[in-house]
């Protein structure tokens, strides 16, 4: 799950996103609108949080934007006051829901599932062979044995399950695992994926290496 913040105030900025991440969200965090526009035309968003008040553009100027777009991203408001006349303009720009600053940190982790959960209505589990992966409790376990990978030996496996049977070039790997401009190498994603590969091994599920190309997640047995 990626939440993209938008948040000009540095400090609850930092303590939201540092929640988010305790909740194994990925958070980019961004301090005003135009930024925030440019942000969001990122495919991989799951959920935008969106202070009202931002310098340049505010909160609902980029909601509108985004709308204008055809985008149906959801998108939590934040507002600094119980100010009725800001959460109605909010709605009817195109936000699915806010919160009051100041806000309990378990009730925006709560909305934000709901809101992603209500927008992706995407199987619970991934599953192939004796492979199961639960994409909300980020859980992944064969033959229903939890097995440990990390966030981005998940992101991987998840994006590799997701299209199964087709081929995944490394490229399209790292364009889905990392929205955001961190730098990955080509080589990090063949280390990423051997580190996957010895710990599905027992599930009957390869990830064959398609030379000068990329790789194919299927059944070693049929
Ligand atoms: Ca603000």
């Amino acid at each position: 799950m990626h939440v993209l913040l938008v948040e000009d105030d540095l400090v609850l900025a930092d303590g939201i996103a540092r929640i988010l991440r305790g909740h194994d969200m990925a958070v980019h965090v961004v301090h005003d609108g135009e930024e925030a526009d440019r942000a969001l035309i990122s495919p991989v968003v799951s959920v935008a949080v969106l202070d009202i008040g931002l310098p340049g553009i505010d909160g609902f100027e980029v909601v509108r934007r985004l709308r204008a777009r055809g985008s149906a991203l959801p998108v939590l408001l934040l507002t600094a006051r119980d100010d009725v006349q800001d959460r109605v303009r909010g709605l009817e720009l195109g936000a699915d829901d806010y919160l009051v600053k100041p806000f309990a940190a378990p009730e925006l982790v709560a909305r934000l599932k709901a809101l992603v959960r209500r927008s992706n209505p995407r199987p619970v589990h991934l599953q192939m062979g004796g492979l199961q992966l639960d994409p909300f409790t980020r859980r992944a376990t064969v033959d229903g044995q939890v097995i440990d990978l990390s966030a981005r030996e998940w992101a991987v496996l998840e994006h590799l399950m997701q299209h199964s049977s087709r081929v995944v070039s490394k490229q399209q790997i790292i364009d889905a695992i990392l929205p955001w401009g961190e730098e990955v190498t080509l080589n990090a994603v063949e280390v990423y994926v051997s580190r996957i590969r010895s710990k599905i091994d027992s599930a009957g599920i390869s990830i064959k290496t398609i030379r000068g190309f990329g790789y194919l997640l299927e059944q070693s047995n049929g």
